[in-house]
């Protein structure tokens, strides 16, 4: 589903990725974690070529990146992202804020849009809030609006960069829960987070990433139980 090979990327004169190899099958589900400034967010939003890299190779669904805009738009359409801040457009309701590509991006019919996103919204549990706008719901209502949103491009894959990280401890588990609800619908997901409960329930997968590289990728019974690497013990051992 995502191939990603040799993957190198500089941010000016600084590394920020070596030599990334990684495969995620389809229905595979991927934990990433590791300290802030490791790189996390730079490699997934280089799946969806929010950032450019400058050397290695990645196929999405079969499709490889390039700078080509049509390409790019052409594996966009092919990956949902959820970012930490939710990044709604405050301006819609929750509704507009989930219809707004399928109308414009893949010219559905208001109506036909509308009906799936409502549909959406109902499986995150907040369809009764459809009408109101981003602000006047909870971190965890937006998050799961965000969620929803994303799921109405019936994307291939899901990326989640921190999606509990800005909410407050009570709202971290309806995420959760939407998100595991997901994992057993088969969706292909990359997770950062920091969430290990989240990565020993559901990851197939767990990868340690420390400056720019991959140091550790284990299911999770190894990677919690048994890591090879010195630095995913600290890491583990601070963060558990
Ligand atoms: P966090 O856990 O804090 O979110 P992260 O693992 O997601 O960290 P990245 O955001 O991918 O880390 O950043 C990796 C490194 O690249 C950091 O040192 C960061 O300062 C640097 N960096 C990120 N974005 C840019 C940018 N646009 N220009 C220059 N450097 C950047
Ligand atoms: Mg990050």
């Amino acid at each position: 589903m995502v191939t990603i090979s040799r993957l190198n990327k500089w941010y000016g004169d600084f590394h920020v990725l070596r030599d990334i190899d990684l495969s995620v099958a389809r229905g595979e589900r991927i934990v990433i974690c590791g300290p802030s400034g490791s790189g996390k967010s730079t490699l997934i939003r280089c799946i969806n070529h929010l950032e450019a890299h400058q050397q290695g190779e990645i196929v999405v669904n079969g499709i490889p990146m390039t700078n080509d805009v049509k390409r790019i738009e052409q594996i966009r359409r092919n990956v949902g992202m959820v970012f930490q801040h939710f990044n709604l457009f405050p301006h819609l309701t929750v509704l507009e804020n989930c219809c707004l590509s399928p109308i414009w991006v893949q010219k559905k019919p208001r109506r036909e849009a509308e009906k799936s996103a409502m549909e959406y919204l109902e499986r995150v549990r907040i369809a009764n809030q459809a009408h109101k706008y981003p602000g006047q719901l909870s971190g965890g209502q937006q998050q799961r609006v965000a969620i929803a949103r994303a799921l109405c491009m019936h994307p291939e894959v899901m990326l989640f960069d921190e999606p509990t990280s800005a909410l407050d401890p009570e709202m971290i588990k309806e995420v959760l829960d939407v998100m595991i609800e997901l994992a057993h619908e088969g969706m292909t997901m990359l997770c950062v987070t920091h969430e290990m409960g989240f990565a020993r329930t559901v990851a197939d997968r767990v990868i340690f990433m420390d400056e720019g590289q991959i140091v550790e990728s284990a299911p999770p019974e190894t990677f919690f139980n048994e890591p090879r690497s010195s630095r995913t013990r600290e890491f583990l051992g601070q963060i558990l």
